[in-house]
């Protein structure tokens, strides 16, 4: 688990096994690495490495870390992986190139109002509480349709899919198969699915992109 170049190797490989169990193309599957907590010690060996595609859950973290390592990796691309509150909005659409936590009304229109201010049209991801936890963030899986289609039509903001955290003590795959559905029927392509314990079942189950951390950088502290 030391080494994150290794495992970085190492989860590549499992994402393109799963894949290809399930007839699909690997390169249909995006890696997010999740670099939350560790320093760029952790980090530097995994660009080194050409990975690019990395997620972060704090806007305040990432503003620290992140733009000295862009200044190096400039084509970097940073997902927004964490709940986003509305004083944060414009630092967040200054610095992520994905917002994938788009989970009520006023964040939704405070973005749309944001990225035409800075004329940053990110793409985003609703994210729905597929186990309607009471604790977790998401919009609640009756009210996504609705959800989406005020995003799109009345706010205009690039949905191009959805992300979901299934409960940790039920079989992640339901979940999947809910968020799976909730996307079909509202013509999205895109599922930010799937963590550590459990990216190759969401390739399974049609995850176009994984969010993994600790098997990369190891145990967070
Ligand atoms: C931390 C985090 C992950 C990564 O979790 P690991 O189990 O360390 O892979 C994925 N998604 C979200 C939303 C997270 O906050």
């Amino acid at each position: 688990m030391s080494d994150p170049k290794q495992n970085l190797a190492e989860v590549l490989e499992k994402i393109k096994s799963a894949a290809k169990k399930s007839g699909r193309a690997a390169s249909d599957i995006d890696l997010v690495a999740v670099s939350k907590v560790h320093g760029e010690d952790r980090i530097r060996p995994v660009l080194e490495a050409g990975h690019r595609i990395f997620g972060e859950n704090r806007v305040q973290e990432a503003k620290g870390k992140w733009p000295a390592l862009r200044a190096d990796y400039p084509d970097v691309l940073l997902h927004l992986i964490g709940p986003l509150q509305t004083n944060k909005v414009k630092e967040a659409v200054a610095l992520f190139d994905v917002i994938e936590t788009v989970d009520r009304e006023k964040l939704a229109r405070k973005l749309a109002e944001e990225m035409k201010v800075q004329g940053r049209d990110l793409p985003v991801y609703i994210q729905i509480n597929t186990g309607a936890e009471a604790q977790k963030a998401g919009v609640l899986p009756e009210e996504a349709d609705h959800f989406i289609r005020l995003c799109r039509e009345d706010l205009g903001l690039h949905v191009i899919g959805l992300m979901a955290i299934p409960p940790a003590q039920e079989e992640a795959s339901l979940h999947f198969m809910l968020l799976e559905k909730i996307a079909k029927r509202n013509g999205i392509k895109k599922l930010s699915m799937g963590m550590s314990g459990d990216y190759e079942v969401a390739i399974a189950f049609g995850a176009t992109s994984v969010r993994v951390g600790t098997a990369i950088f190891g145990a967070r502290a």
